[in-house]
């Protein structure tokens, strides 16, 4: 293989692979992808539950930066220079149509991350790049040139570096970004479910309701969204939401906190006191734990918050008195739980941390310590809750720093 290259991109994830079609699409540069793993685009594989969701249908940059609970001030301009519309037109230019689902979120009309990994490879083939998988950069050293020792024994060298290699958990890739001189912020997982165990919620995986609004005792965080009752106590949407902004501080509490469900945020504790209260005349000989008058919340659901508001199987809504009324409520929008633990999450995981953003050039992504050193992706300290943010940064860093090596 060739020894000297222009561009040598480290990491063949979404990030690696975006900045290197950009940069050899509209240079000729010559590129090399250098993959540690046997394949290539590995999470995008498995990205969104094989579907991949590419990005998210928030156009403007301002919004959506408010979706980075780390990173998103400083990604105001590099959106305005490619931002979510930019990447549905990319994808499109190549044949790819995204669909909007109700949530926002964005994935191929074909609903296969296939469709993804075949654009982006398809993509380097025809612009020349060279893809070397089974390869890991393991040294990068800087002189007029850069010299990277691989894996295989072997030394390679650039004019241009990008470090593309990914979350920081195992730290490995960052680590050469240290070696230059860069400082890494810790890193920490972000995007989990919460364990918990509890007579509420035991026994009743699947179970979700379509809104609820979730907070932590004792702290400024409240996340509302879907929630889905797991194996092990709670995720969804609206759990992974205040995983992401808590990453931080419920790290550094040892995941053990106090959190409060309203399972109903959009009724007012007067209009459920009113419906509980009309419900015990009109529906006088019916089974409370039997009969829910809420259609958001699942039947089986609704007999564990009756349970645990002390309601016996066999009362009657005329006999519901006073406490247990209230009681109820307290379940409905303030149920006390406690959470012992995290869980990943299955369908989407990242991590908060990586190199620090003040020694990143954001219009280039050109290292300000290192001339000719770029970043690109996840091993940034950025990162997006779920619905498809996380690769719009991939792309979007991806693109600036292949297109300022392009320029050059
Ligand atoms: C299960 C799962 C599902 C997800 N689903 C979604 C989703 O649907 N939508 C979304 O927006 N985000 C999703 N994410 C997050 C998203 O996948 C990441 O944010 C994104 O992949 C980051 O891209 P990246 O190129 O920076 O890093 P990666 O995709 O992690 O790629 C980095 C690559 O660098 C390689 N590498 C590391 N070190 C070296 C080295 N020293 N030498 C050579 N190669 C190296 C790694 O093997 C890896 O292939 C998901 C994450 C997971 C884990």
């Amino acid at each position: 293989m060739n020894k000297q290259w222009d561009v040598i991109v480290i990491g063949g994830g979404a990030a690696g692979f975006f900045s290197a079609i950009t940069c050899a699409e509209t240079s000729g540069k010559r590129v090399l992808i250098l993959e540690k793993t046997a394949h290539v685009l590995g999470k995008v594989k498995i990205s969104g539950g094989g579907r991949c969701n590419v990005t998210h249908a928030c156009f403007e940059p301002k919004p959506l930066t408010a979706h980075y609970p780390r990173g998103g001030r400083s990604l105001i301009g590099p959106f305005h220079r490619f931002g979510a519309s930019d990447t549905v037109e990319w994808f499109e230019q190549r044949g790819v149509t995204l669909k909007t689902e109700a949530d926002g979120r964005m994935f191929p009309i074909t609903d296969n991350s296939q469709t993804i990994i075949d654009t982006l490879t398809h993509a380097a083939r025809a612009a020349g790049i060279k893809v070397q998988a089974s390869t890991g950069v393991q040294t990068i050293s800087a002189n007029d040139h850069f010299s990277l020792t691989t894996n295989k024994d072997e030394t390679l060298t650039a004019d241009h570096i990008i470090i593309a290699t990914g979350g920081t958990r195992l730290a490995a890739g960052a680590r050469l970004a240290e070696a230059l001189g860069h400082q890494l912020i810790p890193n920490a997982p972000s995007l989990f479910a919460f364990n918990i165990a509890d007579a509420r919620t035991d026994d009743l995986p699947g179970v979700s309701v379509p809104l609820a609004e979730v907070s932590v005792d004792g702290m400024k965080l409240k996340a509302t969204g879907p929630l889905l009752i797991t194996h092990h106590g709670l995720s969804g949407p609206g759990i992974l939401k205040l995983s992401a902004w808590g990453a931080r501080d419920l790290h550094d509490r040892d995941y053990r906190f106090h959190i409060k469900i309203n399972w109903l945020p959009n009724i007012k504790v007067a209009e459920l006191e009113s419906k509980l209260v009309s419900k015990r005349q009109t529906w006088g000989k019916r089974r409370v734990r039997g009969h829910c008058p809420f259609e958001a919340i699942p039947k089986r659901l609704w007999d564990r918050l009756c349970e645990a508001a002390g309601i016996s199987t066999d009362t009657i809504w005329s006999q519901l008195g006073k406490e247990p009324t209230h009681k109820l409520i307290t379940e409905l929008n303030a149920g006390s739980f406690q959470v012992s633990g995290k869980s990943i999450n299955k369908d989407e995981f990242v991590t908060c941390g990586g190199v620090k953003l003040k020694d990143v050039n954001l219009k280039t992504m050109e290292s300000k310590l290192q001339p000719g050193l770029y970043f690109a992706g996840e091993v940034l300290d950025i990162d997006g809750i779920t619905g498809g943010f996380n690769f719009q940064n991939a792309w979007t860093s991806g693109y600036l720093a292949g297109t300022a090596i392009a320029d050059i």
